[in-house]
């Protein structure tokens, strides 16, 4: 068994084979921090985050590179809008994306290189390519890539190459595959970019690079200088990327190295804000910071994203946010039980149920991550283990087996609630309160015991009367 990956490079679905195993080196193209980043580009990273785990779950040693966009057309025009510099626009935006990333549980990079400290490697990456003749300078100042001289180009988009028109060139970062041209490796520096401190000196004109070149030299500076490599195992974004954005770093990168770029393309599909309340007050740009703001556990985002395969489109909806919260708290429940079950156990060997949930999980994302079906399998277990649970034929041994084999699939899903650290004022004052309570339900004075309920309920704390005493929760957590 071993994973089978979706190659955009040759629409196939493909054994993963990385260059030198265990080490996979996995580049994903990161946020331009013009603005915060919305849940359509955290549904892409959110993907990164699912295969790099998985990857790991798999014993392989996963390197993740992500840059960060610090100037491009937009961030430039944002910092114009804004009136101060692009550095100014470009550092606050950055740190909210960390904020946003931990927020959502995504793990760390190894690496976040920002293309503002990058520029003589991408200086240096235009002069080869000029060496190479595989660029010229235009008379506007702007040096450009020579498209037709690229034989490869349009392999990953498909693009047919008869559509290119020879000399025709676009300084633009984005455009569409209708409109083929020589792309701009380096711009030369307008009046507005020097207003904003976006221009750098360079052999061949002050000016600054345009976006693709920043992903070619920073993926190829990283992976060059730690394991001396020239090409990745995985490049990843989302769909928009595929062309010009990729379709230009292989140009770039492998007309440089002469050296396949990337082994594996893989490209996740867009999320839409649709239906009701949402849609209305965010348009398309609801952000993470929103979600978090409105109180929404970031396991539920999750669980959310994990509904639905990868290259499919996504719809984040009301509907579907409070179906997602509705699982996780069924899971937090279930994981509850479980371990109160399994307390002070050593493990069995363990249960069928944990065997297949395994093998259901493995399975399935073996199968081109496909996550629905891995969770799919996780409620399978729940709900077996839950008859097993009922029926009294797990002992505490058992429980704790079947326990581990949880974690170890959440490890990689990690869709339960952050267990927020409960102050201990509010901790006393519940453990008061429900005493109070059991006092007056002794006494029949039921009225009194309900009115406490209410109490605690006003403060978010939800009371669950079970055979071994009250259990209380905060709501939502
Ligand atoms: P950007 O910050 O615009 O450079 O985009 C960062 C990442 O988010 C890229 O990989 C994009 O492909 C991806 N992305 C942008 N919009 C969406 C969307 N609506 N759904 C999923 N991914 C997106
Ligand atoms: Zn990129």
């Amino acid at each position: 068994m071993t994973l089978r990956i979706y190659n955009t490079l040759t629409r196939r679905t493909e054994p993963f084979e990385p260059l030198a195993p265990p080490r996979v080196t996995m580049y994903v193209c990161g946020p331009t921090v013009y603005s915060y980043a919305h849940v359509g580009n955290f549904r892409t990273f959110v993907l990164g985050d699912l295969l790099r785990r998985y990857l790991e779950y798999l014993g392989f040693e996963v390197f993740q590179i992500m840059n960060i966009t610090d100037v491009d057309d937009r961030t430039i025009k944002a910092a114009a809008a804004a009136g101060v510099s692009l550095q100014d626009h470009t550092r606050p935006f950055t740190r909210a994306f960390f904020e946003d990333r931990d927020y959502l549980r995504i793990r760390p990079a190894d690496v976040y290189p920002s293309a503002t400290e990058y520029i003589p490697r991408m200086v240096e990456l235009v002069q080869r390519l000029l060496e190479r003749g595989l660029a010229y300078r235009g008379e506007d100042g702007s040096v450009y890539y020579a498209v037709g001289k690229f034989e490869p180009y349009g392999r990953l988009s498909q693009i047919e190459r008869r559509e290119l028109k020879a000399g025709a060139r676009v300084a633009s970062d984005e455009y569409t595959k209708e409109d083929v041209r020589d792309f701009a490796l380096w711009k030369a520096a307008t009046p507005d970019d020097e207003a904003v401190g976006a221009a750098w000196d360079a052999p061949f004109g002050r000016g600054r690079p345009g976006w693709h070149l920043e992903c070619s030299a920073m993926s190829l500076t990283e992976v060059r200088q730690r394991f001396g490599v020239e090409t990745l195992d995985i490049h990843a974004g989302g769909v928009d990327l595929i062309f010009p954005h990729h379709e230009n770093e292989i140009a770039q990168s492998e007309g440089a190295t002469g050296r396949p770029f990337a082994r594996y393309w893989v490209h996740g599909e867009f999320l839409f804000i649709r239906g009701t309340k949402m849609s209305k007050r965010f348009g398309n740009q609801l952000t993470a910071r929103d979600l978090r703001e409105e109180g929404h556990d970031a396991s539920a985002v999750r669980m959310l994203i994990c509904s639905t395969h990868y290259r499919q489109q996504l719809n984040f909806t009301d509907e579907a946010l409070e179906g997602a919260a509705e699982g996780v708290r069924r899971l937090a429940d279930f994981r509850e039980r479980l371990a109160d079950a399994a307390a002070g156990a050593a493990a069995a060997s363990a249960p069928q149920e944990a065997v297949d949930l395994e093998r259901g999980f493995r399975e399935a994302m073996d199968d081109d991550l496909n996550v629905p079906r891995a969770v799919g399998a996780l409620f399978t277990f729940v709900r077996g283990a839950n008859r097993e649970l009922d029926a009294g034929s797990w002992g505490p041994p058992e429980a704790r087996a079947a326990l581990a084999t949880l974690e170890t699939v959440l490890a990689v899903l990690d869709l339960l609630p952050v267990s927020e650290a409960v102050d201990a004022a509010l901790e006393a004052w519940v453990a008061e309160r429900l005493e109070a309570r059991r006092a007056a339900r002794k006494a029949r004075d039921f009225a009194a015991a309900d009115a406490i309920r209410d109490e605690l309920a006003a403060r978010g704390i939800e009371v669950e009367d079970t055979p071994q005493g009250p259990r209380w929760r905060r709501r939502g957590g």
